[in-house]
């Protein structure tokens, strides 16, 4: 037996969502539709409404729902200190932290040719741009330590050297009320060369 024309198109437009295969979509559109209609209906609502109210905040490239985000428009954050960030998920766990009073930049990604996401797509030429007409004193790098997020490092290295731009990277090592025994020797090595003197 084929799904109607409806519950067909409901379960392909579902698989468009990370981790869902086919058989993940039929569960959850026959889910909405067996039992929870409202639900389905207020998902869609929330959806468009999402969809073409969020946009990317003109100086940092974060979520936003006017020009600039929350974060770029609050004066009294520190504009000349910027840390570039991978995803908008990491500027809210650093945002937690309480520790960071500067500004950031959202690639939406890391250096990852195979996937199609080169340095324009990160948005790293804003950024070559912004450094150019002397806006930001301090760069603070916060990718990840796969092989993505090194090389995205290297490419923002390689863009600083010769300005007068202070670069650094956030620690990378182990976690707090960690034991030494179970962290991994890739973590501790990291942890290692960035000790720092007491
Ligand atoms: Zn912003």
């Amino acid at each position: 037996m084929k799904h109607s024309p409806r519950v067909q198109r409901l379960i392909d437009t579902l698989t468009c969502l990370p981790g869902v295969g086919p058989r993940s979509a039929q569960r959850m559109a026959y889910h909405l539709l067996e039992r929870n209609r409202d639900g389905g209906r207020l998902l869609a609502a929330a959806m468009a409404d999402a969809m073409d109210g969020v946009q990317q905040c003109q100086r940092c490239r974060n979520f936003a729902e006017e020009a600039l985000c929350s974060v770029c428009a609050d004066p009294r954050r520190q504009a000349r200190q910027v840390c570039v960030v991978a995803s908008p998920a990491d500027v809210l766990a650093i945002e937690q932290s309480g520790e960071y009073h500067g500004h950031y930049f959202v690639l939406m990604g890391q250096l990852s040719p195979l996937d199609g996401l080169g340095p324009r797509q990160l948005g790293l030429d804003v950024l070559e741009q912004r450094l150019g007409e002397g806006e930001i004193d301090e760069l603070i790098l916060a990718t990840s330590t796969t092989v993505e997020g090194e090389a995205t490092a290297h490419y923002i290295h390689d863009m600083v050297e010769g300005t007068t731009v202070s670069l650094s990277r956030i620690a990378q090592g182990v976690p707090m009320g960690g034991d030494l025994e179970y962290v991994d020797g890739a973590t501790l090595a990291h942890a290692f060369r960035g000790r720092r003197p007491l």
